[in-house]
């Protein structure tokens, strides 16, 4: 097949993959347009073309939502968790079924390379698998009360109707990982997706409805009229949960809207994980889970090494061989086979990663690879690391959401420690050595809620995720993420 050709055939496949996809908004079990019929454009980051239009929500169409997911609750809470259960397990079967479709969907959308979205698909279908069996093993208790005569009845209900707010980074996982307790648990939602991804999400809503979601238990609103269209639902009576996946800023800016009706939320925020590599690490490892930590989704993860802290002694050999590997990947449309390094999800993410650069340049950091965009369309930036980066550099206190590893150095075990723990925020930090009294010294004086140790990948939907300080509250996944779409009720039962 001459290569024109095979361009061509990719080229209908895709717009087939688009053209598939609902694009309307999904409100008590029926795709509808929005109020007035207004759409917004969803682009391809890696060259900035308009793929589809989809409906833009106004506060009326939020409004519809929350009332189907309202209607809907009494009765899908009483349906029987095993049948809950089992819509959760057909979904991640069809999900699977369909996933090399789903990932071509998810790179168009996102940019992330193929292999990475088809990464991503069955992490967001393992959540499925993992709530289909939760939704079974929920617990109450029974006691005798410490007098011998009353007893002590726990039960566990579902919270009630939901509203789920996700980021496009991850733009199907953070759903099912939200989605997946909520429904285990029996609790309706209303779901917002990112305005830069909503194909994934609405492909999948569609996926919950072919398997037997019954109606109003799920809702997708898409808009671009965010806070418009969100706020109103937030502050309404009816809603009892509020679980949110974004940054740090707008989590804060919901928690205040959240205080008005002391609405139960869960926050999983932003990051500035700390990569910690001492001298008697498995350098070959640390390269390795370096990679992974820093390049998975373009550095575009809330679990990114944002600040890698190398001990002295080995930091020159760390640096060197980081920048060998980050400056040969291959970079390009997501699409396309080989491709390692997609572009970045639009043109302002761009601009704040080249300005932090810039930043820390301009502060002495001597740049190793990288170090610049690249021009043409799409924005793409190149693999970059820096070394000799100033502890007040701003790369090193924000999130950089980009392809760019800052290299410090450390002198003893409390200066990392300390290092590690200077940021406001407190999600994942990885650490690499190979003396295990040091390995859990500093696993508990570490301020984060997850540690990779020896390890760059800490997503697992078996694991309690989540962050401490301004990274945020709740966990999502393993066995407590369920507790977050439960109510505890205790009865008092009088025996005598
Ligand atoms: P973002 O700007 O905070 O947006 C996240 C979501 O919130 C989007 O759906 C966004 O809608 C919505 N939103 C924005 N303003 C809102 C408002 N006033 N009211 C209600 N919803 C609002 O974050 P992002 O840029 O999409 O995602 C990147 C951030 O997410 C990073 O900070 C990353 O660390 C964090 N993240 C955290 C985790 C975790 O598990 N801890 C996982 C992934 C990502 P629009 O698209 O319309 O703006």
């Amino acid at each position: 097949m001459s290569e024109n050709r095979a361009v061509h055939e990719g080229a209908d496949r895709e717009r087939e993959i688009v053209d598939r996809v609902p694009k309307e908004l999904f409100v008590g079990g029926t795709w509808r347009p929005a109020t007035g019929g207004r759409t917004f454009d969803v682009e391809d980051p890696s060259t900035g073309e308009v793929l589809c239009a989809v409906a833009d929500a106004t506060p009326e169409d939020g409004l519809a939502a929350l009332d189907a997911a309202a209607k809907a609750q009494e009765s899908w809470a009483r349906h029987a968790p095993r049948a809950r259960g089992e819509i959760l397990r057909a979904a991640f079967e069809m999900i699977m079924a369909r996933q090399e479709d789903l990932a071509v969907l998810m790179t168009l959308e996102m940019g992330k390379p193929l292999p990475e979205s088809r990464a991503e698909v069955a992490y967001a279908a393992e959540f499925f698998r993992w709530f289909a069996e939760e939704a079974v093993r929920v617990e109450g208790g029974y006691a005798v009360a410490p007098n011998g005569q009353g007893r002590l009845l726990v039960m566990k209900q579902p919270v009630g109707p939901s509203l789920l707010i996700t980021p496009w980074n991850f733009p199907m996982a953070m759903g099912t990982r939200k989605i997946g307790p909520a429904v285990a648990a029996g609790c309706t939602m209303v779901i917002k997706p990112a305005r830069d991804t909503p194909l994934s999400m609405l492909a999948l809503a569609d996926i919950l409805r072919e398997c037997g979601l019954p109606d109003g238990v799920l809702n997708v609103i898409t808009t671009t009229s965010t806070g418009r269209v969100m706020e109103p639902l937030i502050r309404d009576g009816r809603t009892r949960k509020l679980s949110f996946t974004g940054s740090t800023e707008v989590g804060r800016r919901l928690i205040e809207q959240s205080a008005g009706q002391v609405l139960r939320t869960s926050m999983e925020l932003g990051g500035n994980a700390p990569f910690l590599v001492f001298d008697d690490a498995d350098l070959d490892a640390a390269i390795e889970g370096a990679m992974i930590a820093k390049m998975r989704n373009i550095g575009e993860a809330c679990t990114a090494a944002n600040r890698f802290y190398v001990h002295s002694a080995v930091a020159e050999e760390f640096a060197r061989r980081l920048a060998d590997r980050m400056g040969s990947l291959r970079i390009g449309r997501g699409v396309e086979e080989g491709v390692q390094v997609g572009p970045l999800i639009n043109a302002d993410a761009r601009e704040k990663v080249g300005e932090l650069v810039a930043e820390a340049v301009g502060r002495g950091a001597k740049v190793l690879a990288g170090g610049e965009k690249i021009d043409g369309p799409g924005h793409f930036y190149r693999p970059t690391v820096l070394t000799g980066v100033p502890r007040e550099a701003y790369l090193v206190h924000e999130e950089i959401f980009g392809p760019v590893a800052p290299v410090l150095t450390f002198e003893d075990e409390d200066q990392a420690v300390a290092d590690a723990n200077d940021t406001e925020y407190g999600l994942v930090s990885y650490v690499y050595t190979r003396d295990l009294n040091r390995a859990v010294r500093v696993c508990e004086r570490l301020e984060t809620g997850m540690i990779g140790l020896n390890q760059g990948l800490v997503s697992n939907p078996a694991a309690p995720f989540g962050g401490v300080k301004q990274s945020g509250l709740g966990r999502e996944g393993g066995r407590v993420g369920i507790e977050e779409f439960l109510e505890t009720k205790y009865v008092a039962l009088n025996l005598s």
